[in-house]
């Protein structure tokens, strides 16, 4: 009889925590930025954790991946040559980039270790890192953005929650840098958090965006590990934003989420109002 059984819980407050059964711990290594672990979930195959906060499951992935591509892709006035990517160490945003067809992507992550840790253990995502057309920068992203040269359609921030290394991430100088590198039509995204548990990162974002850019949305989707189910992007261009027709769809995304995802719960709405 196996007496001792292994769980992995993300805590969200004093009170609550979301557990996984795990068969192993696969890794947990202390970086200079944050705490890494990898764990094999019964339920959600490999798990990634920073700092105890779940960032992807080999299960759901798909689901944040495409919601952070896939939707500001058919919001840009056409097709987006080349993009920008913020964090996304793990390269799954890379790899939905590339298969929409992205001729150019440039992906900043600060932190090595999560690249190294994504090409062992999720290598059908960070096999986009072995891609020509991909270029990974091991720095930080805000001064990237401040210091180059290029431009970009579509710049993508999927970076951890709005603490420590990706706090400036949400800000609004950060955004007006951003703002410098957009070539004519661009749009921008950022991950924002679950509206329910983390009203601190939509509200971050919403209003940040929204001192620099014109036309500032928010669109949820539904994401089984993260706190509450329940999460939430915000996306902004300095010029109006019109959809284009959707003829591709994912695995979660297709041409009724792309409608669907915008309309909003009223304490939703309040956030960012
Ligand atoms: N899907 C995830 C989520 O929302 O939970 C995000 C995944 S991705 C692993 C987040 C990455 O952002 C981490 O690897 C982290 O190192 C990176 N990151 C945080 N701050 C950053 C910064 N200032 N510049 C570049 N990358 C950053």
């Amino acid at each position: 009889m196996k007496l001792i059984e292994n769980w992995f819980s993300e805590r969200y407050s004093d009170n609550l925590q979301l557990s996984f059964r795990v068969s192993d711990q696969l890794l947990s290594i202390k970086t200079d930025y944050q705490r890494i672990d990898l764990f094999d979930t019964y339920d959600f195959g490999k798990l990634l954790a920073i700092d105890g906060t779940v960032q992807l499951t080999e299960r759901d992935e798909f689901i944040y991946h495409e919601l952070i591509t896939m939707v500001p892709y058919h919001l840009t006035p056409k097709p987006p040559e080349n993009a920008l990517i913020i964090g996304g160490g793990d390269g799954g945003a890379a790899k939905r980039l590339l298969d929409l067809g992205l001729k150019h992507i440039v992906n900043v992550e600060i932190d090595d270790q999560v690249v190294e840790v994504s090409r062992r253990f999720f290598p059908s995502l960070s096999s986009a890192f072995s891609d020509a057309r991909v270029k990974l920068l091991i720095q930080d992203g805000i001064k990237y953005v401040k210091n180059t040269s290029e431009k970009f359609d579509l710049i993508i921030i999927d970076s951890t929650d709005p603490e420590g290394p990706a706090e400036g991430l949400f800000s609004k100088e950060f955004y007006m840098d951003t703002r410098r590198i957009m070539n004519d039509g661009a749009v921008i995204v950022s991950q924002s958090g679950s509206p329910f548990y983390q009203p601190k990162a939509i509200k971050l974002a919403y209003s940040g965006m929204k001192g620099v850019f014109n036309d500032v949305r928010v669109y949820t989707g539904f994401i089984p590990t993260y706190p509450s189910g329940f999460w939430s992007f915000t996306v902004a261009s300095p010029w109006p934003m019109k959809q284009r027709p959707v003829t591709t769809s994912g695995k979660y995304f297709n041409a009724d989420v792309m409608e669907g995802s915008f309309r909003l719960p009223q304490f939703v709405k309040e956030l960012i109002t």
